[in-house]
């Protein structure tokens, strides 16, 4: 989109017949009307990071809706922790550890920019904002420091607000705690109070849809049902990005990537593994404490003693039977995912890299603790194992939806050390994915980071094109 912005000739090879990866909206005939997010589902980023508040969602018809409770977490059958938009709300629902609460995100959520910037940049370069905003980036590294170690118990009293913060931190999907999991914790529940955790209308793929329009009006092609398998499946080019993992990239180059490089893409690793279930319900969760009902995200684990031992099962290798499971049902926000009273809803466990157990039975059984009668409330769902997450998008290796794992040495040679990590060591070649520095998420920032060393490096440009839209086309719930 960038590219075709510049006046470039773009061309977008996709394997899929639909095209948007892990931001698509998919009717999997479950029933009639319903709609699946297939991958992502909640929104954080969409709104906060520098590429999506340039391209402006709302501007080109993405209606980004927000529910009254962004994240909630059950933690006992009869107790669960509750994040609102509002802080001083938030921490007066979590009781005695309220200011503990404050104390850790007040001076983030007023300062998302500086969150955005420690925690999403394409660390080899120094935001502005680092220095601008040094007293909430040094709070930012602090904290990491603080919930990414053991030191993270000191902070507070009860049950509630850890097990809500760790149901952040498990997003990294890998033992906890850890910095990667502190620092994805941090920028998520900071964004939940000052931007909140929107849902796209009529669901993610509007987003795509968005960037998709943008690209044609700028005289790009999308060739769907297009597998790049090997280099004779790539047209002439001045420069390729392959918005793959780096075993993908490794396999269409082969030896024209210099052997330096090679060995250290062959050195990226996958992560742990989620296997997703979408269902089809005839009313809403029956949750025990009915506010978790008006929560756009819900994570399920329990406390955060649980859901440590159930990371570091999986990280063994070992079916957790308590997993971590997050769940969405975009009708909290969106009444027109509902039809006849059916409703989606989108559910994942964490599980091993590789699992092939259909996990239906483990993520009924988790929401049934906290809303007795689920099971009964489900018409028809489809599960798709770790194992095979890949035949639907061949990024996610072995269920690793994270496009590789999320630890500390990967967070900044993501996928290589190199100084310039979008580039792949041979002219003209690039990677832009979640495998590349920022990370996991719907946040554009990889592919932005990409493009402004393509343009630079192959095109001589020095700045990167706007990305505002030429028109304004609002639209209102
Ligand atoms: C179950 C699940 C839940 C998630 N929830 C959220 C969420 O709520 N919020 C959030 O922000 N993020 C979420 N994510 C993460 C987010 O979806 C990903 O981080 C993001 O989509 C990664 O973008 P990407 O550009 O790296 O790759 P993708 O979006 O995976 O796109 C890559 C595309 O390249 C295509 N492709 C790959 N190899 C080839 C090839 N050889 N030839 C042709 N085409 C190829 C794929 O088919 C795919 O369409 C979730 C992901 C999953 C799977």
């Amino acid at each position: 989109m960038l590219f075709a912005r510049a006046g470039l000739s773009v061309r977008v090879l996709e394997k899929n017949s639909t095209i948007g990866g892990g931001a698509r909206t998919l009717d999997l005939g479950l029933r009639t009307g319903i709609t699946h997010d297939i991958c992502s589902a909640v929104h954080p980023m969409a709104v906060a990071s520098p590429f999506f508040t340039e391209f402006d969602l709302g501007a080109r018809g993405v209606n980004l809706l927000e529910p009254l409770i962004q994240y909630a977490q059950p933690v006992t059958p009869t107790t669960a922790g509750l994040a609102y938009r509002s802080i001083e709300r938030t921490a007066q629902s979590l009781g005695a550890d309220g200011n503990a609460w404050r104390g850790l995100l007040e001076q983030l959520a007023a300062h998302p920019e500086a969150v955005i910037a420690a925690a999403l940049s394409n660390k080899r370069s120094i935001p502005r904002e680092l220095i601008t905003q040094f007293p909430a980036v040094a709070k930012f590294g602090l904290s990491v420091l603080e919930q990414g170690t053991g030191l993270w118990n000191r902070r507070f009293s009860t049950d509630i607000a850890p097990a809500l913060l760790t149901g952040v931190a498990a997003h990294a999907i890998n033992t906890l705690p850890s910095f990667a999991g502190a620092g994805t914790a941090l920028m998520l529940a900071a964004l939940a109070h000052s931007h909140g955790w929107p849902i796209p209308r009529g669901g993610t793929g509007s987003i795509t849809t968005a960037l998709v329009e943008d690209l044609l009006a700028h005289n790009g092609e999308i060739w769907t049902d297009h597998e790049v398998k090997s280099r004779s499946d790539l047209p002439s080019a001045q420069a390729y990005v392959f918005d793959t993992t780096p075993t993908n990239a490794l396999k269409v180059l082969g030896s024209s990537i210099p052997d330096d490089t090679a060995a250290a893409l062959k050195r990226f690793r996958h992560g742990n593994a989620a296997a997703k279930v979408d269902f089809v319900l005839s009313e809403p969760v029956p949750w025990t404490v009915s506010e978790v009902g008006q929560a756009g995200t819900v994570h399920i684990g329990g406390t955060r003693a649980d859901m440590v031992a159930a990371e570091r099962t999986i990280a063994r290798g070992q079916w957790a039977s308590d997993p971590v499971v997050l769940l969405s049902d975009p009708g909290v926000v969106d009444s027109s995912r509902v039809k006849d009273g059916y409703r989606p809803l989108w559910t994942y466990a964490h599980v091993p890299a590789g699992a092939t157990q259909d996990p239906t039975e483990a993520i009924i059984s988790q929401i049934e603790k906290y809303a007795p009668g689920f099971r009964d409330t489900i018409v028809a769902h489809q599960a798709v194992p770790a194992s095979e997450m890949e035949l639907h998008n061949p990024n996610y290796i072995g269920g690793d939806i994270a496009g590789g794992a999320a630890n500390l040495w990967q967070m900044f040679a993501r996928p290589t050390p190199r100084l310039n990590p979008y580039s792949l060591g041979t002219p003209g070649a690039y990677i832009c994915s979640a495998s590349t520095t920022p990370g996991q998420g719907v946040h554009g920032l990889s592919g932005m980071y990409a493009a402004k060393s393509v343009l630079k490096e192959v095109f001589g440009e020095q700045k990167l094109p706007s990305l505002a839209p030429q028109q304004s086309r609002r639209t209102h719930e």
